[in-house]
């Protein structure tokens, strides 16, 4: 089963063709990130133009790198929600565009499930990846959400905890904008962080005992109010030990609660998945411990791609998902 996918959720525009949704056969992002560099975040109206103006020349190529025609694929899979309204629509309306007269099947296409998705993807010009094993808990984590999810099964939920307030990756953006360090937040604060020291600063951990929720809000809170404190002394701000050891809070909260859900549902392995998996900090200390076999996908799956689509739209597609072309998008979506 071979199915194109879409992904425009937010500022990425990507295209990517899969094999069984796993196989990798082309996969383009054109990213916008220097577009909105100056706005120190997206902007939604920017952003919606930018998909309008690139989409079609990234569904080309993603079909030409995979040397493939519509009358090849099965399905073209579609973000359909959570994201942003204007962008959504961009996507899916390129995606009915192409099935029309094609007679080939709209998959939309949750883009948090696509997250989670990732792990199973591989390049197919290299040897396939482990599987990941059922049951596993899956954390996600990315720019908008913060979630732990056990999965039994494949496109199977169980929702166990998620962030009361701000998401990890829009806690790294923040923060970055709080020590003067620019957008997108994750990449700037490892880079800062690599020369401090994170124990310079003894920033809190929400442990949340007892549920398996996050809150990252009081951390964000105690960082700004360091950096105040050197701003009131006309002191400069300490910018890699701030962010070393902001991002070791961080890592330290997600890692020991994802092990202790994993412990308690009995998971056979980890999976981690969404932007801030990308965090070197968070993969080692993952790495590291070996009670778990983790499951964390390459780089450039991390961040929003339509690869990740693609794999997920195939579960859906194979349990018979044919949506209408009258699909609308759901900017507020939850996966579970
Ligand atoms: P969502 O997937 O929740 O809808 P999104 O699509 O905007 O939100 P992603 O693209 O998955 O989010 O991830 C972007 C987020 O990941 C940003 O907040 C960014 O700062 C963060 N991020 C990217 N790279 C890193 C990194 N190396 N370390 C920490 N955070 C990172
Ligand atoms: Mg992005
Ligand atoms: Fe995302």
């Amino acid at each position: 089963v071979r199915i194109l996918a879409i992904e425009s959720s937010c500022d990425e525009t990507a295209a990517a063709v899969v094999e069984n949704g796993r196989a990798l056969l082309s996969n383009v992002v054109a990213t916008q990130i220097e577009l909105h560099k100056k706005y120190g975040g997206v902007f939604p109206e920017v952003a919606s133009r930018e998909h309008i103006k690139t989409i079609y020349a990234v569904i080309d190529q993603a079909l030409q790198q995979a040397h493939l025609g519509l009358s090849d694929l099965d399905a073209v899979a579609v973000t359909r929600g959570p994201g942003l309204a204007g962008s959504l629509v961009v996507g899916m309306n390129a995606a009915k565009g192409l099935v029309l007269g094609h007679n080939i099947p709209i998959v939309g296409v949750n883009h948090l499930e696509g997250h989670i998705y990732s792990a199973w993807v591989y390049r197919a010009d290299e040897p396939a990846t482990p599987e990941p094993k059922f049951p596993l808990m899956a954390l996600l984590v990315s720019g908008g959400h913060t979630e732990l999810n056990l999965m039994t099964d494949h496109i199977t939920y169980q929702r166990l905890g998620s962030t009361l307030d701000d998401a990890a990756g829009e806690a790294f953006d923040k923060v970055a904008r709080l020590l003067g360090l620019s957008y997108p937040g994750g990449p700037s604060i490892q880079k800062a962080a690599a020369d401090g020291d994170p124990k310079a600063f003894t920033f809190p951990r929400a442990r949340l005992e007892g549920t398996w929720n996050f809150s990252f809000s009081g951390l964000k809170t105690a960082v700004l109010r360091v950096v105040r404190q050197f701003e009131e002394h006309h002191e400069p701000l300490p910018v890699a030990n701030l962010a070393a050891s902001f991002q070791a809070a961080v890592v330290d909260v997600l890692v020991s609660k994802t092990l202790h859900a994993a412990r308690a549902y009995k998971a056979k392995e980890i999976l981690v998945a969404g932007g801030v998996s990308a965090n070197r900090a968070l993969r080692e200390a993952f790495l590291a411990q070996k009670e778990f076999p983790v499951n964390i996908p390459p780089l450039f799956l991390c961040t929003d791609n339509a690869a990740m689509i693609g794999a997920a739209g195939y579960h859906r597609y194979q349990r018979g998902q044919r949506d209408p072309l009258d699909l609308d998008v759901l900017p507020t979506w939850p996966l579970s």
